[in-house]
């Protein structure tokens, strides 16, 4: 097998095509202090302060750096209630590379989906879409409708290589709407990237196939947009015919055969808070307005400041550039690369805005019960200060029906990266650590539910060990994660 070196020789080093003009510093922490913020935080990486976190990959949404370019948009804001210079800003970046006739402009992802699902979901209705996401799903019940995942059966494998594990089952699809008619369909959610599966991008071949279907049972189809530019860049990258077209107007053509969408700009739109609701029908958009006025703000604002208007335009922008998005993907390919050649388990291939870790496979001698992702995340936190965030068992929640625990095929640790924040300095300390872990995974043990809350539990659930005191059991109490003797105590 090639050491590091010679795989380092192998592929053209590249660097973030950005330099730093501002740094915020981090704070160092002993493992003793991590393991007691741990135990404060009922060991749910969502509980920790952020000061106590060294290398912060809880999420990649709303933690981009803006660029010097966006702050500067930042001191243009116009601060008008109604109308403001930057809503029609911000109106023209979303037509010009969404290409959507209306803006809704939202407080972010889920005040969008909150207004979709009202308007369009009744009671009974079954909203067909490629994996849930926890906020998608919520408010589609919430609405009175019934998710059904008809993703394919690659993305609930975590070794399968499929170039596109995001791609929707046309068969699936077709027997949805057998199953209970287009009548009850209000429309398809699409997801582009896929977050739950490990963000797994959809080809442009199947995207135009389900508008196809749709198109033919007259139902609509509405994009979950948020990591939209990732998945332009992944049907650049793999598919045929895609090569010399640039992500912008692969993105134009991917909305083009869907009636709107749904958009966290906290993900792709590099800012730090807002989202929009875009579609093309006048009536949807005039009701979504109204909709907007209630809930979230005039339909010129939208729960964001006018300067955040600005700063989204302007994210908009750069997020099609083709060499940053192909820095934001190879750094996450870089992380990937390293724990699958330490033979980590991770989901394969790479996926856009993370590094999914296999809990599964990583602590087999945990039970499912016992939420292996989550104690996973809780021992890396331990190990190093670096933050990841569980999706698997405490994510998926209940059953509507029979309230038993969801215990869904993935359970994935994930490594999720801010836009333009880390170096790959950063991503190497964070391969070590999980690389340690994996080598003394027998060490870590499962946890069991000391508070559990009844709507999207692991944003606010606590945990404790089962029958131990800490989740990692190695030993290991010494004062820096840095020490010789800390050092001399890992596995190599
Ligand atoms: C983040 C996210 C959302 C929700 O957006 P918020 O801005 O967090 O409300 C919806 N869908 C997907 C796929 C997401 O990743």
């Amino acid at each position: 097998m090639a050491g590091p070196c010679e795989l380092k020789r192998q592929r053209r080093s590249w660097a973030e095509p950005y330099k730093i003009k501002v740094v915020e510093p981090l704070k160092m922490t002993s493992r003793s202090q991590r393991e007691r913020a741990m135990v404060e935080a009922g060991f749910n990486t969502f509980l920790l302060n952020s000061e106590d976190v060294y290398i912060d990959l809880l999420t990649d949404s709303g933690t981009s750096a803006m660029s010097d370019r966006q702050w500067a948009g930042m001191m243009m804001g116009d601060e008008a209630y109604a109308g403001s210079r930057n809503f029609h800003c911000l109106d023209k970046a979303v037509k010009d590379f969404y290409g959507y006739r209306h803006l809704i402009p939202t407080h972010q992802g889920r005040g969008a989906e909150h207004i979709l699902s009202q308007l369009v979901i009744k009671p009974g209705d079954v909203v067909p879409g490629n994996m849930y996401f926890t906020t998608t799903r919520f408010h589609q019940e919430h609405a009175g409708g019934r998710f059904v995942d008809i993703i394919i059966d690659e993305a609930h494998d975590p070794t399968a290589a499929h170039p596109f594990k995001g791609n929707i089952d046309l068969e699936k699809l077709r027997r949805v709407i057998d199953e209970h008619g287009a009548e009850k369909i209000p429309y398809v959610c699409l997801h582009t990237t896929v977050n739950m599966g490990g963000g797994q991008p959809v080809s442009m071949a199947n995207i135009r196939e389900v508008s196809g279907i749709c198109r033919e049972h007259g139902i609509r189809i509405f994009l979950d947009a948020t990591r939209a530019v990732e998945n332009a860049y992944f049907i650049k990258t793999r598919e045929p015919g895609y090569e010399n077209r640039s992500v912008a107007e692969i993105l134009h053509e991917t909305c083009s055969y869907t009636d709107g969408c749904t958009m966290s700009g906290k993900k792709d739109c590099l800012v730090n808070i807002g989202g929009f609701l875009a579609v093309n029908d006048d009536g949807i958009a005039d009701a979504a307005r109204n909709m907007c006025v209630v809930y979230e703000g005039l339909h010129t604002y939208g729960g964001m400041a006018g300067r955040d208007m600005q700063a989204m335009a302007i994210g908009i922008e750069e997020s099609v550039e083709s060499d940053h998005v192909r820095a934001r993907i190879g750094q996450v390919e870089y992380l990937g690369e390293q724990l699958m050649e330490a033979g980590v388990p991770v989901m394969r291939p790479i996926g856009g805005h993370g590094v999914f870790v296999d809990a599964a496979a990583f602590l087999p001698h945990v039970p499912a019960d016992q939420f292996r992702a989550q104690a996973l995340a809780a021992a890396l936190y331990v190990d190093s200060g670096v933050r990841a965030m569980e999706r698997g068992a405490v994510s998926a929640g209940r059953d509507l029906d029979t309230g038993e625990n969801r215990i869904p095929k993935l359970e994935l640790v994930r490594l999720t990266i801010p836009r333009r924040v880390y170096t790959q300095a950063h991503m190497d300390v964070t391969a070590e650590s999980i690389i340690d872990l994996w080598q003394k995974r027998s060490q870590v043990r499962g946890l069991k539910f000391t508070y559990e809350p009844d709507q999207l539990r692991f944003f606010r659930a606590r945990f404790e060990p089962v029958g131990a005191d800490k989740v990692l059991d190695d030993g290991c109490g010494c004062a820096a994660s840095q020490s010789e003797a800390c050092a001399a105590s890992r596995v190599s």
